[in-house]
């Protein structure tokens, strides 16, 4: 295959690649499974698993490297340049930032997740660009699958180094590799000369590519089209970093175009077993996509302190800006979204430190929610700040005001909705794994491929499943006095409750009406998704606010305050969103679009440039389209 060659698969490939590599047990309990199951089981977070109290050598690990981003890193600097200092990395390396977490035996700080991502959300409060850097190196690159995966030999090998500070990076992207792993071309041979593999192959976007020594990198066998994951050394002969790549924020990350040229791989450089290589990426991700919501957090908190400061100080119209309603209520909305991203992520991390739960789905619901609610909250803030928010740090410490970087926030932040599982990636995974119990056991009877006997001996065991289970997510005692211990939230608990039960019979609704053709109702798909969404959003909040209460925390009050105004908020989401199930425009939408893809609508781009030069839209000079055609073809694959 040349090199630009696209592999092309088919859906049913893409869909058969992705679900091999899915993990199918559900070994341990997840609240989010049971609650698209409509089974509202709290005990599984309530009380939440307590993290020990801080271990002093994490302390001041995380005072030290405070002092150190206070004092020695100029993320302006790093934004306007490009480029990490040399001094940032080394200063890194002195604190042992990059083996955060490394297990203490193989030379690392050995931290929970809770404490990585603490340090993690830190991170988010100063600069974008470190956190990739570190966050690449250890949440994705090479520590973390060897920690899960690797021999005893392999943790020996590369444990130690990666602590000392030797960068690694993950490589699975490639130029037509997005969120879809079927189409991965590059490929691993067996070596002739004996032992291990040869790679051939394009990595884009490699974050961290330029720095790295290390890299895990994915590769597909052409005899057994199965995927395995290596570490390859970035010295090695063949590979050879081919170009930077540059982004609208991030602007230093040191992210790589990076070519595998007929590289020999040793044996002992396989991770795990061969073939294996999809589902150890994947595998990686679930805990790795952690990063990302905490570090939204940091930001969120800076941008409200930010805000916080800006309404009070900003008079405009005879009253401080806060005092306008408008603002007020995005300022009010800002605080209580914080604190629910806040929520959020700190139970993710308890949950995947306390072990004995399988913490996929809410990995995926922490990133997904925090990276979005983080967005809105970033953009509310730009509008708070006015033009200042727009205007660049440099240009307004020129004019003498204070430098704040609320514009290299959002372009920073814009990438997370994208990168470690784009939303609509994040939403699939949640959808699919919604539907797993209606699939395994009416899947026979909604396949389209399933012959007409296979339909009937399912029937005996759907209606043994669906005879107890469907009338069970409508009894149910959702209303007072249920939930008494949260007080004055106890209400939005019980709507909780009501509410996952309806959400398991509108997915079991949609499975009728939809059968074979739901997997393709994304819009239907998501707004399940989205209400399991709120419903989890909205049990963290209620469950760290009901924790601070009993705890008599001093600042308890004002945590009720702001659940009550964050589920308040999220509850008129929820109605929207089940609503919207059966009242919607998807289809007539859908119909508009195939006609946009088609070109139909192509005369109302007539005339322009266009941003990636002249626009194929703009009529050939001298020939004025016919009136009412189409003068454009558009791809429509
Ligand atoms: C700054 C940066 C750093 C990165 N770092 C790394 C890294 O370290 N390692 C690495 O391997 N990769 C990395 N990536 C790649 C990143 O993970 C991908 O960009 C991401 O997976 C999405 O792939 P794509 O951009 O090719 O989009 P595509 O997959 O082409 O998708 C385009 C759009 O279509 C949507 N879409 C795709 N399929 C579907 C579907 N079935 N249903 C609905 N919507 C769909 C996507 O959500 C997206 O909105 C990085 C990217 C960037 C920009």
């Amino acid at each position: 295959m040349s090199e630009r060659e696209v592999r092309r698969t088919s859906e049913a490939e893409s869909m058969e690649v992705a679900e091999s590599a899915r993990e199918k047990e559900w070994v341990s309990a997840s609240f989010l499974k049971e609650l698209f199951l409509g089974s509202f089981r709290l005990g599984l977070i309530h009380p939440a698993p307590q993290a020990p109290p801080p271990r002093p050598e994490f302390l001041a690990f995380h005072s030290a490297l405070k002092a150190f981003l206070s004092e020695e890193v100029d993320p302006a600097a790093i934004d306007a340049t490009g480029e990490y200092p040399a001094e940032v990395i080394d200063g890194l390396r002195r604190l042992g930032a990059f083996g955060m977490k490394i297990p203490r035996e193989y030379g690392g700080l050995g931290f929970t997740q809770s404490e990585y991502d603490t340090v993690m959300e830190l991170l988010g409060t100063v600069d974008g660009n470190i956190t990739a850097l570190l966050s690449a190196h250890q949440s994705i690159g090479v520590p973390q699958p060897i920690k899960m995966f690797g021999t005893e030999d392999q943790k020996k090998r590369f444990l130690p180094r990666c602590a000392r500070g030797a960068i690694s990076a993950f490589a699975l992207t490639e130029p037509d590799v997005g969120s879809d792993p079927a189409t991965l071309s590059t490929t691993c041979v067996p070596d002739p000369s004996g032992g291990g593999w040869v790679l051939d192959g394009t990595k884009l976007w490699t974050t961290n590519g330029t720095l790295a020594e290390l890299l895990v990198v994915m590769a597909r066998s052409p005899d057994t089209n199965r995927i395995s994951a290596f570490v390859v050394e970035a010295s090695w002969p063949g590979v050879t970093v081919e170009h930077r790549c540059r982004f609208m924020g991030l602007r230093a990350i040191s992210n790589a175009l990076i070519r595998f040229r007929e590289v020999r791989v040793p044996r002992e450089n396989l991770i795990g077993q061969e073939g294996r290589g999809l589902k150890i990426a994947l595998v990686t991700l679930n805990t790795g996509r952690l990063s990302l919501p905490a570090a939204a957090v940091g930001t969120s908190k800076s941008l409200l302190e930010v805000c916080r400061r800006w309404c009070n100080e900003r008079v405009q119209w005879g009253h401080p800006i806060g005092r306008h309603e408008a603002v007020a209520h995005m300022l009010a909305d800002m605080a209580a979204t914080t604190f629910a991203m806040d929520a959020l992520s700190d139970l993710a991390d308890r949950l995947a430190d306390r072990g004995g739960y399988d913490i996929r789905l809410e990995a995926a619901a922490a990133k997904l929610w925090n990276t979005e609610r983080g967005w809105r909250l970033i953009d509310d803030a730009m509008q708070i700040r006015g033009g200042r928010g727009y205007e660049t740090e440099q240009s307004l410490a020129g004019r003498g005001e204070t430098p704040i970087g609320v514009e290299r926030a959002m372009r920073d932040a814009r990438i997370n909705r994208i990168f470690e599982g784009s939303s609509e990636i994040m939403h699939l995974f949640m959808a699919r794994e919604a539907v797993d119990r209606h699939l395994q056991v009416a899947g026979a009877v909604i396949d389209p491929r399933k012959g007409t006997g296979a339909k009937l001996a399912a029937l005996p065991r759907i209606a043994a499943f669906y005879a107890l289970w469907y009338p069970g997510r409508w009894l149910g005692w959702g209303r007072w006095p249920r939930f008494g211990e949260f007080g004055q939230l106890a209400g939005h608990v019980r709507f909780v409750d009501r509410a996952c039960r309806k959400l398991a019979r509108q997915t079991f609704h949609g499975m009728l009406v939809h059968r074979a053709a739901l997997q393709r109702r994304q819009a239907f798909l998501f707004r399940i998704v989205d209400v399991g969404l709120e419903l989890f959003a909205m049990s963290a909040v209620l469950t760290r606010a009901q924790e601070m209460a009993a705890r008599r925390h001093p600042h308890a009050a004002e945590a009720t305050e702001l659940a009550d105004l964050h589920c308040r908020n999220a509850r008129r989401q929820v109605r929207v969103l089940f609503g919207a199930l059966w009242r919607n425009d998807d289809a007539f939408k859908y119909r508009v679009a195939q006609r946009v893809l088609r070109g139909e609508h192509a005369w109302l781009s007539e005339g322009i440039i266009g941003l990636g030069g002249p626009s194929p839209a703009a009529p050939v000079p001298g020939r004025e389209p016919e009136p009412g055609r189409a003068h454009v073809d558009v791809q429509t694959s």
